[in-house]
């Protein structure tokens, strides 16, 4: 038989531990190799702990193309799969096939400072924001129209897959992973005689970007944070979110369910 290995991350949970002990002594003995190196043989990979050991994984292997599941661990879950009572079940639907693939598209923020550009990418969401004292003050536009100027701490745009984290709690909505678009989502946006900005989100189609163009005159700090990585400028001139190309692979058993999986995790 053709030995494949499978990745392990984990986080540094007790639990998550033991959890990974018992699985590499069943991972083995159904005869996969176990590694933590994404190798060119690797099928699979597999990340303990919650939601945000799973984001840290696919930050820290730069987005794999590899399928990629999720044991939970006692945290919120909401990527993750599989609870740890049921990784024999686990290995014997791996091994005969028996899942989907759930495509995961990520946002990108290209950030254009006076001399340099650089790249991020976020599987729930981009937040831009000023410095956590005063209030920012952003040009927004979509596409090429000019929208408004935004004030207040900041703008979070969130996939699909990230509508049920920090957007969700910023009241924003919650959208079926099933459909492809972006959420811009005020964070504490200011509405008075001085100052005017959008309070709902905005939702845009795949092939639109949201243009931010911090104004700098008088508080220059601006924070890009994606998925929970901050990035702090100084200088920034321009900052396009959009759609990325990069796709990753969320491995879904038979009673996976979208909606039924916010009902028991929200309500
Ligand atoms: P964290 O602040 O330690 O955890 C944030 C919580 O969000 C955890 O309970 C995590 O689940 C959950 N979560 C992550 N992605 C989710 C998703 N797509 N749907 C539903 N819940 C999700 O940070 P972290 O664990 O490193 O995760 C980073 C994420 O935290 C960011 O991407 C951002 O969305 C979120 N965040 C939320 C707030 C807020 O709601 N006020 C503020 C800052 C950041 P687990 O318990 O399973 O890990």
């Amino acid at each position: 038989m053709d030995k494949r290995s499978i990745a392990i991350y984990t986080n540094e949970d007790r639990y998550s531990e033991e959890t990974t002990s018992n699985l590499i002594a069943k991972l083995e003995a159904a005869g996969y190799a176990v590694t933590r190196e994404l190798t060119e043989d690797v099928v699979l990979l597999i990340c303990i702990g919650g939601d945000g050991t799973t984001l840290r994984a696919i930050h820290s292997y730069d987005f794999p193309e590899v399928p990629i599941v999720g044991i939970n661990t006692g945290h919120l879950g909401f990527f993750q799969e599989i609870r740890p009572d049921q990784v024999e079940d686990f290995i014997e639907d791996f091994k005969a096939g028996r899942y989907t693939l759930q495509p995961i598209t990520a946002v990108q923020a290209e950030v254009e400072t006076a001399d340099e550009r650089f790249l991020y990418k976020g599987i729930n969401e981009i937040v831009v924001r000023g410095s956590n004292a005063y209030s920012t003050h952003l040009n927004i536009s979509i596409g090429d129209s000019f929208i408004e100027k935004f004030s207040g701490d900041g703008v979070l745009i969130a996939t699909s897959t990230g509508s049920t984290a920090y957007n969700y709690s910023l009241g924003g909505s919650i959208v079926d992973p099933r459909l492809k678009l972006l959420q811009a989502t005020p964070i504490a946006p200011m509405n008075t005689t001085a100052y005017r900005s959008f309070t709902s989100s905005i939702l845009l189609p795949p092939d639109l970007e949201l243009v931010i163009e911090p104004e700098n005159e008088r508080h220059h700090e601006t924070r890009i944070i994606n998925d929970g990585n901050e990035h702090m400028f100084i200088d920034v001139k321009r900052i396009r979110v959009e759609l990325s190309d990069t796709v990753t692979k969320l491995v879904r058993f038979e009673s996976y369910d979208f909606w039924n999986k916010v009902k028991t995790k929200f309500l």
